[in-house]
C-alpha cells in the first residue's frame, strides 16, 4: 500500500501566500494528478515585515509570541473544519540567517506547531541544528535545499550522515526540478535513514501542485517511496503529541 502523501510547504496570506487554508485544501482535493491525504501550512514565522528592528529578547518575545499563537489558532481551526475530510498540519518556515541567534526563544514558542522547515541553512547552521535537534519540540527539516550548492565544501556523504543522525528530514521540492540534476544526492539517500517530505512552496500559483507527481515518480524509481515524513499532530495547550486518531474497530 502506498503511504499517504502530504504537501507540507504552503503559504497563506498570514505571511506571503495568496490563498486561504480552505482554498488550498480545495485545490489539493481537486488535484487529479496526485491523491493528497492532506497538506501542511508552513507560513514564515519570526520575521517582521515592518521596518521595526528587534532590539532584545523581550522585544522578540513580545513581537512574535502573540503572532505565533494567532497563527496556530487559525491553522488548528481549519484543521477542525476539515476533520474527517482532509488532514491539515500546522508547520512553519523559519529563515535560518535571520533567526540563528534566537533559536532558544523560538523553541519555547512552538506550541501547536507540528514541524519546522528551515530555509537558507549553511553547513555551520546544519551542524548547529544537528547538535540541538533533539531539544526541538517537533521535527525539523531543510526546505528546498540544493545540497551540493548549499554545502559546497562538504561531501554529500557527510551531509546525509549528519541529517540521518540528527533525524532532520529533507524536503523534496518542486523548486529542485528536474531532480535528475541532483542525481548524486538522491542516489545516496536510499542508504541512509533520512525522512523525506514533499513541498511545492505554494505562494500565488496553484499550478505547482501538478508538478508533484514528477517528484513522486522520481522517488519511487529511486527506492525512496517508503521514506515519507509523517508529521504528528501536536496540541496547542501542552505541546505534546496528540493521541493518534481512532480507527475503526476490527
Ligand atoms: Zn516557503
Amino acid at each position: 500500500m502506498s503511504p499517504p502523501l502530504y504537501n507540507l510547504h504552503n503559504h497563506t496570506p498570514f505571511s506571503d501566500g495568496a490563498y486561504s487554508i480552505d482554498e488550498l485544501c480545495e485545490a489539493h482535493l481537486s488535484c487529479t494528478a496526485v491523491k493528497f491525504a492532506g497538506l501542511g501550512i508552513s507560513d514564515h514565522l519570526f520575521c517582521t515585515p515592518s521596518s521595526r528592528e528587534i532590539r532584545n529578547e523581550r522585544d522578540f518575545q513580545r513581537t512574535f509570541a502573540a503572532e505565533t499563537r494567532d497563527y496556530v489558532e487559525s491553522v488548528h481551526a481549519a484543521r477542525r473544519r476539515w476533520e474527517g475530510k482532509f488532514h491539515v498540519f500546522c508547520g512553519c518556515e523559519i529563515n535560518w540567517p535571520l533567526n540563528r541567534n534566537h533559536l532558544e526563544l523560538i523553541r519555547g514558542l512552538l506550541n501547536g506547531i507540528d514541524y519546522v522547515l528551515f530555509a537558507y541553512v549553511d553547513w555551520a547552521g546544519l551542524t548547529q541544528l544537528a547538535n540541538q535537534a533533539r531539544r526541538w519540540p517537533c521535527p525539523i527539516g531543510l526546505a528546498r535545499t540544493d545540497v551540493a550548492r548549499q554545502f559546497p565544501h562538504t561531501s554529500l556523504d557527510q551531509v546525509v550522515r549528519t541529517m540521518a543522525n540528527a533525524r532532520i528530514f529533507y524536503e523534496v521540492s518542486v523548486a529542485l526540478l528536474p531532480l535528475g540534476e541532483h542525481e548524486r544526492w538522491f542516489s545516496i539517500l536510499p542508504n541512509h535513514r533520512v525522512a523525506l517530505s514533499l513541498g511545492t512552496d505554494t505562494h500565488d500559483d496553484l499550478s505547482c501542485l501538478e508538478q508533484v507527481p514528477e517528484l513522486v515518480r522520481y522517488l519511487e524509481r529511486h527506492r525512496l517511496a517508503d521514506r515519507y515524513f509523517q508529521p504528528r499532530l501536536r496540541s496547542a495547550e501542552s505541546g505534546d503529541a496528540l493521541a493518534p486518531q481512532k480507527t475503526h474497530a476490527v
